[in-house]
């Protein structure tokens, strides 16, 4: 196969990979979250931005989650490795690093809570972070309530 076309070859399947919503390493942080008791809402939109979402959220806390692809949002370990079309992925994957942060800006000022994890992340790790932040904004969340 022509080393072009090999290129194209790797590009397509880490697209297959990680582009899709509920790719394994999604679908493995929530599966560990849900076997705790969590319960979350997937591809949750975020509140006055169109057509973007968070991976899951808990909408009640105002905590939401994003696991971010190496790849597409352009992890500094892992720097894309692209022969073909350089610029046009070098582009996109740079798209998509600036909506990322607009979405974070934009969640902070509305008073969530953000968290993002890279792809390459110890789910474990991830799972135990997520589960500690509900904990915490729902004791904080209960204390509000009684108080009123
Ligand atoms: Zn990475």
């Amino acid at each position: 196969m022509p080393l072009d076309l090999q290129a194209t070859e790797a590009v397509r399947r880490r697209m297959q990979r990680t582009s899709r919503k509920d790719n394994p390493f999604e679908r493995s942080i929530r599966s560990q979250l849900h076997a705790r008791g969590l319960r979350y809402r997937i591809h949750y939109p975020i509140p006055g931005m169109k057509r973007t979402t968070c991976d899951f959220a808990f909408p009640g806390l105002k905590i939401a989650v994003f696991l971010d692809g190496c790849f597409w949002h352009g992890c500094e370990v892992h720097p894309p490795s692209v022969k073909k079309n350089t610029e046009f992925w070098l582009a996109k994957i740079e798209r998509n690093r600036a909506r990322d942060v607009r979405a974070t800006a934009h969640l902070t000022e509305l008073g969530w809570t953000v968290l993002r994890f890279w792809e390459h992340e110890q789910t474990d790790a991830i799972v135990t972070r997520i589960a500690s932040v509900v904990e915490t904004r729902r004791d904080r969340h209960l204390t509000a309530l009684r108080a009123r």
